[in-house]
This record gives C-alpha cells, sequence and structure tokens, in this order.
C-alpha cells in the first residue's frame, strides 16, 4: 500500500499525525506529509484510520497488491 497527501485539500487538523505518527508528519508548510515510501507492516490498520479520518479525504491511497516493487516508479 502505498498512500500520499494531497496539500490542496490538506488543512492541517491534525488527525493522520495523531492516529499514525510512523507514516504522517508535518512539512515545512505545516501541511500533512507521508514520511515513507512504503506503509511499514502492522501499520496499514492504522493509515486506513486515517484515511477514513481525514475531513477532507486529503489522504490518497493506492493498491499495489498485485504490482512487483520494481514496477512501481512506471504507474
Ligand atoms: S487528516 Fe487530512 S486534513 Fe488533517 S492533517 Fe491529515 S491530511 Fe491534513
Amino acid at each position: 500500500m502505498i498512500v500520499k497527501v494531497d496539500k490542496d485539500l490538506c488543512i492541517a487538523c491534525g488527525d493522520c499525525i495523531n492516529i499514525c505518527p510512523e507514516v504522517f508528519d508535518w512539512d515545512e508548510e505545516g501541511l500533512a506529509e507521508v514520511q515513507v515510501e512504503e506503509i511499514p507492516e502492522g501499520k496499514e490498520g492504522l493509515v486506513n484510520e486515517a484515511v477514513e479520518s481525514c475531513p477532507t479525504d486529503a489522504i490518497l491511497k493506492e493498491e499495489f497488491a498485485h504490482v512487483k516493487s520494481t514496477e512501481k516508479e512506471y504507474i
């Protein structure tokens, strides 16, 4: 699973960072950003919770279960 924050939609409420600080943190502009390339094992549930909690649907989630890691860059 890969997630991204659409910073045009982020209103800096901090919910995602509170829910899963291992994955989300503030950037230099005070908006949320994803800190990891891939979600660490065992954190998918918290990331899903963060996605659901985001009031502006700013967290975009993509599943790559069917794609080999070497092919990701071509998507
Ligand atoms: S939950 Fe959504 S709006 Fe709130 S800080 Fe995270 S990405 Fe931004």
